[in-house]
């Protein structure tokens, strides 16, 4: 990729694409439309009730400004599905989660974009005053908007997919809710769950999709600034496109060479881990990851992962042997880093 494409400027629109079906099917042609017809153009809502329904694919990157590789994966997806043509029978939408943390290359300006979709925070949101909002609260209100008026659009399945990255080294893995859907799409895209993590989150986009009652999944696709996350967001971007129906698939999409680079980049990880422990960062500590540790990385009980405490010189050893997940290698956040543990591939229903 082109370096000049890596940057943001003011003039970035949170719109990275928009293609299918949903709007601009004509009553005689239920269901199919070429791509091109609706690529740029919002277009006049279909009345509810018309046959033109199908799959909603609605993809967020960036809901943290310092993970860019989502949105340049978006773009690369719609110019190639510009290029192919293909015949859409659902709606593919691309949005820009936190636009002015994205221009700005920080995670977030003054709160994290994605610890503020509890149903209390929304309702908070719903009730402000949007002549004042700023910051995350600005970004979040445009967002929900455009959000809001695709599913207020969507007749058929609604997937949420939310792009990120991770400030350390790592294969791809998704965060879920507990739900069957959510179960069967890990298992036709290949990539590991990290179960447990959401216990120590609250306000997550996944949040937002449980409460609305739709299929809600994220993708860390590896560090922050690799290359080789952008490639896994674009392969997964496409796997997911065929398997929920937005698209029809045909040979020039290469799926086979999509699912073959997700296979590599998760060789040999177990289908789920969960969660067992948390290093939690005290406020006062000076807390340093040990480096070159890459997130699944098997690690030992006693082995020496950082140095922390308020001198930040006291030796943090493993407690037990597990799996690491997200060593902390940024400045932002108070999880040191995560012990994880084989964990059996469940079905169960979510307690909405
Ligand atoms: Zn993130």
């Amino acid at each position: 990729m082109k370096p000049e494409t890596r940057v943001f400027d003011a003039g970035t629109p949170r719109l990275i694409g928009q293609l299918g079906s949903t709007r601009r099917s004509a009553p005689s042609s239920p269901g199919a439309t070429r791509a091109g017809l609706a690529l740029g153009s919002a277009g006049s809502p279909a009345a509810r009730g018309e046959p033109d329904g199908g799959p909603l694919l609605l993809v967020t990157a960036a809901i943290h400004g310092n993970e860019p590789a989502g949105v340049h994966a978006l773009r690369r997806v719609f110019a190639r599905l510009e290029e192919l043509q293909p015949v859409f029978r659902g709606r593919f939408v691309g949005l820009i989660g936190n636009l002015a943390a994205l221009v700005a290359g920080q995670r977030y300006e003054e709160s994290d974009m994605n610890r503020l979709w509890s149903k209390r925070a929304l309702a908070e949101l719903a009730a402000a005053d949007p002549a004042l909002d700023k910051a995350e609260r600005k970004q979040q209100r445009e967002l929900l908007a455009a959000i809001e008026t695709e599913l207020a659009q969507a007749r058929g399945e609604v997937v949420h997919f939310d792009l990120h990255s991770t400030s350390g080294d790592s294969p791809p893995f998704l965060v879920q809710n507990e739900d069957a859907r959510s179960w069967e799409l890990a298992r036709e895209l290949g990539v590991p769950v990290l179960r447990g993590l959401l216990k120590n989150l609250d306000g997550t986009v996944l949040d937002f999709g449980a409460a609305r009652g739709f299929t809600s999944i994220v993708l860390e696709g590896g560090q922050n600034e690799a290359e080789s996350t952008i490639e896994h967001h674009e392969s997964a971007l496409w796997m997911l496109l065929v398997s929920t129906g937005v698209v029809e698939e045909t040979p020039a999409m290469e799926l086979a060479a999509h699912k073959l680079r997700i296979a590599r980049s998760t060789s040999g990880i177990p289908a789920a881990v969960e969660i067992v422990l948390r290093y939690a960062i005290e406020p006062s500590e000076r807390f340093t990851m040990l480096p070159g540790f890459k997130s699944f990385e098997h690690v030992v009980q006693g082995q020496l992962l950082a140095l922390g405490g308020p001198s930040g010189q006291r030796p943090i050893r493993s407690p037990m042997s597990g799996i690491l997940i997200m060593p902390r290698y940024q400045g932002q956040g108070h999880d040191g880093f995560f012990l994880a543990r084989p964990s059996p591939v469940a079905s169960v229903a979510r307690v909405a």
